[in-house]
């Protein structure tokens, strides 16, 4: 459960700007090592973002199918929601 409301915690973001483009795949096709400098620039970025826990429990929350958020890629952010089914 976030702390925050969306719209707060997203005020804050690290993100927001022309640096927000490394978060989500180019409308092309993305070669297998192009995504992993991108994903990694997103995740530096994400590191030192001040609301990456209210971030990441939004992506959770919603289900956000593509992208980084909260510093983990879709994959990442699926498993997390898979270990969270098996736990309950
Ligand atoms: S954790 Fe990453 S994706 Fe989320 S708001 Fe911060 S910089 Fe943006």
């Amino acid at each position: 459960m976030s702390a925050l409301l969306v719209d707060e915690w997203q005020d804050k973001a690290a993100c927001r700007g022309p640096q927000a483009a490394v978060f989500f795949p180019p409308p092309r096709t993305e070669r297998r090592d192009e995504k992993a400098e991108r994903e990694a620039r997103a995740k530096a970025i994400c590191g030192q973002c001040s609301v990456i826990d209210d971030c990441l429990d939004h992506a959770l929350d919603v289900g956000e199918a593509h992208g980084i958020w909260g510093g983990r890629n879709e994959i990442e952010r699926r498993n997390m929601l898979l270990l969270r089914t098996e736990a309950s």
